[in-house]
């Protein structure tokens, strides 16, 4: 299984010009690259998924960032999977920290948008993590399962093949902390057991695991490569394409080196 090396650009690349900057800057940063042990997927904001599609470059699978979870019809605003589908989408996040705060999103919510997602045909990744409130009151287990529990519910074993797991701690996600190698390991057991807990061990094995929060060159040797992730959820630095493209290759050497 290739490492998954995810970039949400989040509201960011405000105007055409500057997109094309950035795609532009991207393709000559991955000339030189062939990382056959990593992968990266990018979810740029809805409005430039059409012109990531056309760019259409090899070595990057392409992601939205959200999605609504009917297919069609009058929902003001929202954006449907077949649309995401069409845009050559492999990839949807659900339950991103920032959807859940700012926009109210319940595991209720997150469950349908999984289930719609698997249904369309896309591979959600699911955001899971504890706030810093609940990492001081213990409680950051707690919170992981029933997260990954509730957002699975009603999900079959023949579809758990295309979901991936993404454990983010609210409290490192922007900022300059991050959790302890054992502590990622910990929560990586917990979300595995569940998995098997759920669709049995053959299915749960292969559903990759990622880390997400304050990830850079610096963190990524502790955060994924020691913890034993299966890649990582970038933030800021998936806005600088040589440090995306090398936290890229520092993972994917890791794997050569084993
Ligand atoms: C995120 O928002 O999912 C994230 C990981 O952000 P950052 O890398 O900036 O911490």
């Amino acid at each position: 299984m290739k490492k998954l090396i995810v970039g949400n650009l989040k509201m960011n690349l405000l105007s055409p010009e500057e997109r094309e900057r950035y795609l532009s800057w991207l393709k000559k940063e991955l000339a030189g690259r062939k990382d056959k042990h990593s992968e990266i997927v990018l979810c740029p904001p809805f409005v430039h998924l059409e012109a990531f599609k056309k760019w259409n470059n090899r070595k990057v699978r392409l992601g939205a960032q959200d999605m609504f979870p009917e297919s069609k019809g009058s929902y003001t605003g929202e954006i449907s999977p077949v649309m995401l589908k069409n845009l050559s989408c492999e990839y949807v996040i659900i339950g991103h920290s920032e959807r859940r705060r700012y926009f109210g999103e319940s595991n209720g919510a997150i469950n349908l948008k999984i289930a719609s997602a698997l249904k369309n045909g896309l591979k959600p990744i699911l955001c899971v993590g504890e706030t810093r409130e609940e990492k001081e009151s213990e409680q950051t287990l707690s919170v992981i399962s029933n997260q990954v529990k509730e957002a699975l519910l009603g999900v079959s074993r023949a579809k758990a093949e295309q979901i991936v797991v993404a454990y983010e701690p609210v409290w490192a996600i922007g900022g300059d902390k991050v959790p302890t190698a054992n502590e990622i390991m910990e929560a990586k057991l917990l979300i595995r057991k569940i998995l098997v807990d759920l669709f049995g061990k053959k299915y749960a094995e292969s559903t990759p695991i990622l880390y997400g929060g304050s990830v850079n060159t610096k963190t990524v040797g502790g955060v994924c490569i020691d913890s034993g992730m299966d890649g990582v959820l970038i933030g800021r630095e998936s806005l600088q394409p040589h440090e995306l493209v090398k936290i890229s290759g520092i993972i994917n050497d890791s794997c050569v080196l084993k």
